[in-house]
């Protein structure tokens, strides 16, 4: 069941650090998860039922089929989410001019380039597409994990179609790689990665709308994290730096020059991060008094 949703563009304006608090969401930690949940509803399918209510719900399912729907979509979202973290992860730490990283994503990029090249030599060399798919399987060792990644060995198998596409996307790759390789500037051939790595990642559609009789341009999004990309790739044309948070160490944007803390949730005045923060702060220098006291 696919159902789609035409967020209003107003969900934007209302938390345009939603990207930031998702990158925030650590998926081995359910309270982490339940936290964001809270604030923001269920990040994927939002329109799993149809009356919107169920947005803000506290999770409680009417029956089997959707308790299992809502699992299922709890795994694509977190499947979306760490693709999410690892490229604001990346975006960051080329920002911040990080040399180790970068250094590994240039390993990364020309790996996977070299890798990509012996397949199309030996797709070139007109091998059947079985046997072509005995090699990727087996020299990518995915082969030897068995279990669910067999079923998709067998659907690339039995078609050499999947098989010419995985070329054609090997090719992008190993152009690109080929075109920056010989770039002194590192951070030039860590962005070009990172450009290549955010195709994978769905932003939405351009769609329109209708508002008082005027065609008006609108986003069309399918879930939170398509929205959250979206702000991602806004951050990134707008050659942002993000800060990390005194209080929680997170990543947030800042919106005046001074600012130390993430941003207040949607719909409250003051940081969440920068009351806790400055509440410690009290309470440690209350305790340093009375101890003077003694
Ligand atoms: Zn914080």
């Amino acid at each position: 069941m696919i159902f789609e949703v035409i967020t209003e563009i107003l969900l934007l304006y209302n938390t345009p650090e939603l990207y930031l608090e998702m990158n925030k969401i650590n998926i081995c930690d359910e309270k982490s998860v339940m936290k964001f949940i809270k604030n923001y509803g269920i990040p994927f399918n939002l329109s799993i039922q149809e009356n919107d209510e169920h947005f803000n719900s506290n999770l409680s399912f009417i029956n089997d089929v959707e308790t299992v729907s809502v699992e299922m979509n709890a795994l694509l979202f977190f499947q979306e989410l760490v693709k999410f973290q690892q490229i604001l992860r990346m975006w960051n730490d080329i920002v911040e001019e990080n040399a180790e990283i970068m250094t590994k994503i240039k390993h990364e990029f020309e790996n996977q380039a070299t890798f990509n090249q012996r397949h199309q030599a030996l797709f070139r060399e007109a091998l059947s597409s079985e046997e072509y798919a005995n090699y990727i399987f087996n020299d990518s060792k995915l082969f030897l994990r068995g279990g669910e990644l067999k079923k998709v060995y067998e659907a690339f198998k039995g078609n050499p179609d999947k098989l010419l596409e995985l070329n054609k996307v090997g090719d992008e790759l190993n152009n690109t790689w080929e075109r920056v390789k010989d770039e002194t500037d590192i951070k030039t051939i860590a962005f070009t990665y990172l450009n290549l790595k955010l195709k994978d990642l769905e932003a939405g559609e351009t769609a329109t709308r209708v508002i008082d009789g005027n065609i008006v341009p609108a986003m069309k999004f399918n879930n939170l994290t398509e929205v959250a990309s979206f702000q991602l790739k806004q951050a990134i044309f707008k050659d942002l730096k993000l800060e990390e948070c005194i209080n929680c160490g997170a990543l947030f944007e800042p919106i005046h020059g001074s600012q130390k803390f993430c941003s207040p949730l949607p719909g409250r005045k003051r940081s969440t991060c920068e009351n806790t923060f400055n509440q410690r702060k009290k309470r440690e220098r209350k305790n340093m008094k009375e101890s003077r006291k003694k």
